[in-house]
């Protein structure tokens, strides 16, 4: 006879507001402490550098349907699902959420790992009572180690600013910039020139100027970045005003394409130059516009993206070969929109490959309100190669002047509805247009990476990358 166990009382809704269990089980108020640190059982000092990969915002989805879309287009997988298939590396799932929501924002997502603290959405690197945490790239800077910042968002957007900025709200991206000045990070890669130059800032200061009078090489295209010498340990490279372009207009404008470096060529560069510190480094690579794609349920943005995002990874895992001293760890930092192909027939497949015919993401359309519905059909077929029917264009035309709107109203911008009219014709569908809870995929590979549990929690690879490496966890 079965032994009963003691049981819980059943939740219900009374009870459930009364305590507040649930809430406190989520974000590890209560009864949900990590009991053990993952980076308590890694062999200390074993890695000299850490790679940290994030696609941000990237549901499983989005992982797949790269995977596919590469397999269906080019015959081979994605690096990170090869990664899979190889049996490499530790894998895991991860619990994400920020301290005051078990949703969290990219800057709360990248503070615990790049801390070892959650804190509220928003903050970077300051608890809610005010303390400021230190972050990662600092600690491994005063350890002697080289420190990196890739991204294809501005340079001083939440993710990076995660692992090395403190400011109470990441929109202080002005005050970012100054603390990377101060703070000396050897490599500086992405989009941002409006909180670095002197015409671009509020108050006028010429950070670029500061930056190369602390002898970084400062380079705004390609051509520039080509020209810093091999030897160039410091460089800051701001390749746009605000964020990079999505890779699928880049990739569709030859000046774009000649000026603005891929994701992949940043991270090479930025190995290059990292990989002269004789005491190794701490570098982050971040895809960060999958998240942006994602918000605007942009498909040809979101995939290209990802594609791009995973050749950076195959950058990282070539130098990881040659240098198995790395530590490698893949992850998002949270899912968003959670897209997917919802389609139970082989048109599906046939629907989804549409998107090899994509030239330019929503904005690439140049809608407005002004246009007629045979106008929008129009540039649906310039841009997508897709043939709108005239019921859609003209519901996508009352949606630009406000007459008509959809039931989920989070869905109700003209970015969400023009993904769902794309649907109709790629099967590729949205749950919605904004971060979610889900738990999200996390990969190790090199030393430190068998600390990676079956489900970690963010903060833990603060504590993994700091043992790892054998770095001071307090700046002194
Ligand atoms: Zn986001």
């Amino acid at each position: 006879m079965k032994k009963n166990r003691p049981s819980l009382p059943p939740v219900t809704r009374r009870n459930f507001l009364k305590t507040g269990a649930l809430t406190s089980l989520l974000l590890g108020s209560g009864a949900y402490t990590h009991s053990a640190s993952a980076g308590e059982r890694v062999a200390e000092g074993s890695a000299k550098n850490v790679i940290f990969l994030v696609s941000d915002g990237m549901s499983i989805g989005t992982l797949s349907m790269a995977d596919q879309y590469l397999l269906w287009r080019e015959g081979k997988r994605s690096n990170w699902m090869q990664l899979y298939l190889d049996e490499r590396g530790r894998r895991g799932l991860m619990d994400v959420a920020s301290l005051d929501s078990i949703v969290t924002d990219s800057a709360a997502s990248a503070v615990a790992w790049g801390c070892g603290h959650r804190v509220n959405n928003n903050s970077v690197n300051i608890g809610p009572d005010g303390t400021h945490h230190p972050p990662i790239l600092p600690l491994a800077r005063a350890s002697g180690k080289g420190t990196g910042l890739v991204t294809s968002t501005t340079v001083t957007h939440a993710t990076p600013a995660g692992f090395s900025a403190n400011v109470p709200n990441r929109g202080q991206e002005a005050d970012i910039a100054e603390q990377y000045l101060e703070r000396e990070f050897d490599i500086i890669l992405g989009g941002g020139r409006n909180q670095f130059y002197p015409d671009r800032r509020n108050d006028g200061q010429d950070l670029v100027g500061k930056f190369a009078e602390k002898e970084y090489a400062v380079a705004r295209t390609r051509e520039e970045l080509d020209a810093t010498p091999l030897r160039q340990r410091k460089i800051l490279g701001l390749f746009s005003n605000g964020h990079l372009p999505y890779e699928l207009d880049r990739m569709n404008s030859d000046s774009l394409k000649r000026d603005v470096p891929s994701l992949a060529e940043l991270t090479s560069r930025a190995l290059r130059a990292l990989s002269r510190n004789e005491n190794g480094f701490i570098m982050q690579v971040e895809g960060g516009r999958v998240d942006h794609a994602a918000h605007a349920n942009d498909i040809g943005g979101l995939i290209f993206d990802q594609i791009a995002f995973d050749e950076a990874l195959g950058v990282a895992l070539e130098f990881q070969e040659a240098n198995p001293e790395t530590l490698i760890i893949l992850t998002t930092d949270h899912g968003n929109a959670n897209p997917g192909l919802n389609s139970g027939n082989n048109n599906g497949e046939r629907n989804f490959g549409r998107l090899s015919e994509f030239k330019g993401t929503h904005g690439a359309l140049g809608l407005n309100a002004e246009q007629s519905s045979s106008d929008i059909i129009e540039r649906f077929r310039e841009v997508t190669g897709l043939d709108l029917s005239s019921g859609d264009a003209d519901l996508l035309r009352r949606r630009l002047n406000n007459e008509y709107r959809v039931p989920y109203s989070r869905m109700n911008g003209t970015s969400a509805v023009i993904g769902q009219i794309i649907a109709n014709h790629t099967d590729i569908g949205w749950v919605g247009n904004a971060h979610t809870s889900d738990y999200v995929e996390l990969l190790a590979l090199g030393p430190g990476s068998e600390g990676i549990k079956p489900f970690t929690r963010n903060t833990d690879l603060f504590d993994l990358m700091v043992s790892a490496t054998g770095i001071k966890r307090e700046l002194v």
